[in-house]
């Protein structure tokens, strides 16, 4: 394993038993993340991408597979190697409504986890650090006696931050963190989310369904569809050329910003395949342009298509020319 890579997944699988059979959350994924760097994983809204990174951290259990984190087999964890592991490992909520008890006031929610792990020796040591926090993520002091319903989207999301980086995490997996936000606040927390990884050298999996997005926080890119990889690519690569015919629909969904554009947004037609039990076919068959006999009757593997480009798909040479 090189030096700089902090986490690698190998083969990992999360299944929900269902009265129906397997339910196949995530199936199969590889990857790895180096420090300090971002990885984007879109995909559409139910095609396991929060899973992923709930089961990376290990919110949930996984099915089977490998977990590594700064070269250590994390895989199966005891309750207390988790807690010491929680320290490093952390998640930002996409709602930051619900995912703050609304009970507690700024500085309550923001010393919680500080409590919780002990962090700080005297009440004046946690109001410090609870300052810092509140000073780092933007928010001003005169607000730590508010609570959440009295403040915006993006103040409540800047909370999530804040207890995010209490415990000095190396890594968070961010699920969705500005999908909740109105636009022009979105903008504001990609920014400080950004400026916190530039300067506490924070690695990030960054979770969304939205292309624009990934593409702008992203050092590299995953794509799943319904628990499955089907593309991976650094960030530039993939915007120059996006290979799965999946990706090329999703791109083609995006919402077209300027007023009066001519382009129309294409949205992804067809029957969505049953994500339990699914069959011996590549799982995007019953929604693709390209589908032929071959495609209902294997599983298609991830390939370099190009250098550096991977690609699940039987005809990926034949779509792209390449
Ligand atoms: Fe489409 Fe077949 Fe490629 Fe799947 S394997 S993406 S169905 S062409």
């Amino acid at each position: 394993m090189e030096n700089d890579v902090i986490l690698q997944v190998r083969n990992l699988k999360k299944y929900f038993k269902t009265p129906r059979g397997n339910l196949h959350a995530v199936d199969d994924i590889n990857f790895s993340i180096n420090r300090g760097e971002t990885l984007g994983v879109v995909g559409e809204s139910g095609c396991g991408k929060s899973t992923l990174g709930r089961t990376v951290i290990h919110l949930h259990e996984r099915t089977s597979g490998e977990i590594y984190f700064n070269g250590k087999d994390i895989s199966d964890v005891t309750k207390q190697q988790l807690k010491v592991l929680r320290e490093d490992m952390q998640m930002i909520f996409q709602d930051p409504f619900s995912s703050l008890n609304p009970r507690m006031s700024v500085s309550q929610l923001i010393a919680e986890p500080l409590l919780i792990y002990k962090k700080c020796g005297s009440k004046g040591e946690l109001a410090t650090r609870v300052a810092q926090l509140m000073d780092t993520v933007g928010l001003a002091s005169r607000l730590a006696s508010f609570y959440p319903h009295e403040l915006d989207g993006g103040r409540r999301q800047r909370i999530g931050v804040a207890r995010a980086l209490a415990l000095n995490p190396q890594f968070i997996v961010c699920d969705e963190p500005v999908s909740a936000l109105d636009v022009s606040i979105q903008a504001q927390i990609i920014n400080l989310m950004q400026d916190l990884q530039e300067e506490m050298g924070l690695t990030y999996m960054f979770i969304t369904h939205d292309m624009s997005v990934v593409r702008h926080v992203s050092n590299n890119i995953l794509v799943m569809y319904l628990g499955s990889m089907v593309e991976f690519a650094d960030s530039e690569e993939m915007f120059h050329q996006r290979l799965h015919p999946y990706t090329k629909a999703l791109l083609a969904a995006v919402p077209i910003p300027v007023i009066g554009a001519k382009k129309e947004r294409k949205l992804i037609k067809g029957e969505i395949t049953s994500p339990i039990n699914p069959g011996n076919e590549c799982r995007f068959a019953k929604r693709c342009p390209y589908a032929k006999e071959r495609c209902h009757q294997e599983i298609p593997q991830l390939v370099e298509a190009v250098p550096g480009h991977f690609v699940a798909c039987h005809y990926v040479q034949e779509i792209n020319q390449l």
